[in-house]
């Protein structure tokens, strides 16, 4: 396990101190659950102080009443889409949104045009991000050469170059011969596989969920048994090959059924939701707007309350945006057409805040921890606010009421599914690295007073 922080990011000089006064702090894998005066010194979390009596030189006062204090969020599945997609989004612009959603870390996928499959090409996007990104990016390699799903990749000459895991998201391992290579592999090369679990035979030519809305839209359907069967098949790889795997943005019942059985058998598997997945239904796509077009596709109530179940019990390890950024001209034309796949990172845990916690469906804490608890799979440290960890934290005003993109997007790309959207909460502030790396617009010019 490595900090988060020692991924690559413009990193920037020391910044000064900074006191969060009477914040509500609650780090639930820490135990931290309390108002304190929160105390950033020298980038690192000096101290959580009796509320109202943190003293310290030089400090920026952030008045923190009735806000929460949280550790900040870690996102394992983000499409960057650079190099070769930099009018959907680039380094710059994709760390932004997910600093404003209040991540501290960000794994970007390798289904770049071309894929990310040279160590050369890791080098060169590692540089990138040392100048371009606000928060830490890990860039992963992908597990055949140019995601054609033949020939493996050099998985050891790219973790030398400093690969953070192996994707060849956007597509599956369609054979499994490579994939039970690609786990032999794994053994020399040590880091993590993630998995976009489909059978492209069982998806065919699908372009949202097989079900009663698929049959009366008259759209060909995705059946949920295209991704259970793949994670079944996959999952009994690993644990012949004493293998790990990463499942991508679960989003079916039968999967969620998949992964507890093979975590109770010993599998070494973990798996992420995406809060889309965790919000809407197939319903949305009544609409045929495309922007409840995305892959997996959006599926039934059962699905949905199986994936917040999973949650709970611990099949599920961690939530993930699968932020897909696309420029406006593949998402406004007739739906079957449209381009698969949603923005996120801006909207994520209001989302879920809105959707989930205040209904009183999920507890807050559990979702706090899986915000962040992605990293783990990944081999980096879930940040802390425990004194002497590095200060990587979010402010979030349980409150506020807005609407979502109704102030533009960080993201250069717009195609969110909760546009237009009233939320309830928001991000105000986000530490990563001891840095600021976002501060909300309204915010600051309150802070400002
Ligand atoms: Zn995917
Ligand atoms: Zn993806």
């Amino acid at each position: 396990m490595k900090p988060v922080s020692e991924l690559d990011w413009r990193r920037g000089e020391a910044p000064g101190p900074v006191v969060l006064s009477r914040a509500s702090v609650l780090d639930p894998r820490r135990g931290i659950d309390g108002v304190h005066d929160v105390v950033v010194r020298d980038g690192q979390i000096a101290e959580l102080a009796p509320p109202g009596e943190a003293e310290v030189d030089g400090a920026e006062v952030v008045e923190a009443e009735g806000k929460h204090v949280f550790p900040a969020f870690f996102d394992p599945h983000v499409h960057l889409r650079t190099p070769g997609g930099e009018d959907a989004e680039d380094i710059e612009t994709g760390s932004r949104a997910a600093a404003a959603g209040g991540y501290c870390g960000i794994l970007a996928m390798a289904n770049t045009k071309p894929p990310i499959d040279q160590a050369a090409d890791i080098t060169a996007l590692r540089e990138r991000a040392a100048t371009d990104a606000s928060v830490p990016v890990g860039f992963l390699a992908t597990v055949t050469m140019g995601m054609q799903g033949a020939e493996l990749t050099e998985m050891a000459e790219l973790r030398d170059a400093g690969a953070a895991g192996f994707s060849d998201d956007g597509l599956p391992l369609r054979s499994a011969r490579v994939m039970r290579r690609a786990l032999q592999y794994q053994q020399l090369a040590g880091l993590q596989i993630a998995l976009h679990e489909e059978d492209p035979e069982l998806s065919g030519k699908g372009v949202m969920h097989e079900g009663p809305v698929s049959a009366m839209l008259g759209l060909e359907g995705i059946p949920s048994v295209s991704e259970s069967t793949m994670i079944a098949r996959d999952a009994a790889l690993a644990l012949y090959e004493e293998a790990r795997i990463h499942v991508q943005h679960l989003s079916a019942k039968e999967s969620v059924a998949v992964v507890e059985a093979a975590k109770a058998a010993g599998v070494a598997i973990t798996c992420e939701a995406t809060p889309h997945h965790l919000t809407l239904t197939d319903e949305e796509v009544r609409s045929l707007d495309a922007h409840f077009k995305m892959n997996p596709p959006l599926r039934a109530e059962t699905d949905r309350q199986a994936l917040i179940e999973g949650l709970r019990s611990g099949a599920i390890d961690c939530i993930a945006t699968d932020h897909a950024p696309h420029p406006p001209q593949t998402k406004e034309v007739p739906f079957e057409q449209a381009a698969m796949g949603v923005t996120g990172l801006e909207t994520a845990f209001a989302v879920i805040h809105t959707e989930v916690i205040l209904p009183g469906v999920l507890d807050l804490g559990l979702a706090v921890e899986k915000m962040s608890s992605g990293a783990a799979a990944f081999d980096l440290d879930p940040p802390s606010l425990q004194p002497g960890s590095e200060a990587n934290l979010v402010l979030f005003d349980p409150a506020a009421e807005w609407e979502a993109g109704a102030d533009g997007w960080e993201s250069r790309s717009e195609n969110s599914c909760f546009s237009g959207r009233q939320l309830t909460g928001r991000v105000l502030m986000t530490l990563a690295g001891g840095h600021v790396a976002y501060r909300q617009r309204s915010f600051a010019m309150g802070v400002a007073e």
